[in-house]
């Protein structure tokens, strides 16, 4: 599968069109970004380690019944995947307090949850997506309610069997995000699962092992990218 036209470049990826017109190459840059893009770096490999971690656990999630963009991986960064309409929400899952909770909330980072908490988050960097609830989303048109449900059903799922995967692996998996896209009508998971878009702290450590490394300038953030890679394969 050749690489045509690029269509889309974000922060850590590149979009390219194929010759099968329901088919893109997503590509895996090492760039990393935090803060709305204000802190910009590279993390060596991280495209490669992304791509790696994407490419096993949509497998593993296509396994548990949920639908991903997910075709194939191509080669080190590039993944076929399915070409989707994406809805324009970030979808974050969270299992213990961290980051934007913990601020919002003014609450201590490590709290354990008496239940995951889902959150919508509108797609758009210049209002650095704000947190919104169902009726902003239904009100605004920027789902339907069943799509909702549909997201809503796929992210309770997906929480599951990643936190019983991670912890399998010796990794808490804290929170997350998430995006979805239309494909033929339905709802299918999009984007990428890795480090860059979940919270892993060591079960037993509780050491950071993701893109807060980097955010927080807290050092051997590729060793971090490598280690969650070196579990998640073994
Ligand atoms: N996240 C992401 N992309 C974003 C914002 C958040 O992948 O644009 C991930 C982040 O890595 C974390 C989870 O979503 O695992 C929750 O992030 P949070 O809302 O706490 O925001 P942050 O602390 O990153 O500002």
């Amino acid at each position: 599968m050749q690489k045509l036209k690029q269509i889309y470049e974000g922060k850590a990826k590149k979009l390219y069109e194929t010759d099968d017109q329901d088919l893109l190459i997503q590509e895996f840059k090492d760039d990393a970004t935090a803060f709305d893009a204000t802190k910009r770096g590279t993390i060596v490999n991280k495209g490669v380690i992304n791509n790696k971690l994407s490419e096993t656990i949509f497998g593993l999630l296509e396994k548990k019944g949920i639908p991903t963009h997910f075709v194939k991986r191509l080669n080190d960064r590039d993944m076929l995947v399915k070409r989707v309409e994406i809805v324009p929400l970030e979808v974050t899952m969270r299992n213990i307090v961290a980051g934007g909770m913990a601020k919002l909330l003014g609450l201590e980072e490590g709290i354990i949850l008496k239940r995951p908490v889902l959150e919508w988050h509108y797609k758009e960097d210049k209002l650095h997506d704000p947190l919104i609830n169902d009726d902003h989303a239904l009100a605004l048109g920027i789902a339907t309610e069943k799509e909702l449900e549909a997201i809503r059903k796929y992210s309770v799922k997906i929480n599951e069997v990643l936190t019983k995967f991670f912890d399998s692996k010796g990794l808490t998996l804290v929170d997350f995000k998430l995006e979805f896209g239309r494909y033929k009508g339905k709802i299918i998971l999009a984007d990428e699962i890795s480090p860059d878009t979940c919270r892993l702290w060591d079960k037993t450590t509780k050491e950071k092992l993701d893109k807060d490394r980097f955010r927080r300038d807290l050092g051997n953030v590729e060793e971090a990218y490598q280690e969650v890679l070196r579990r998640v394969m073994a």
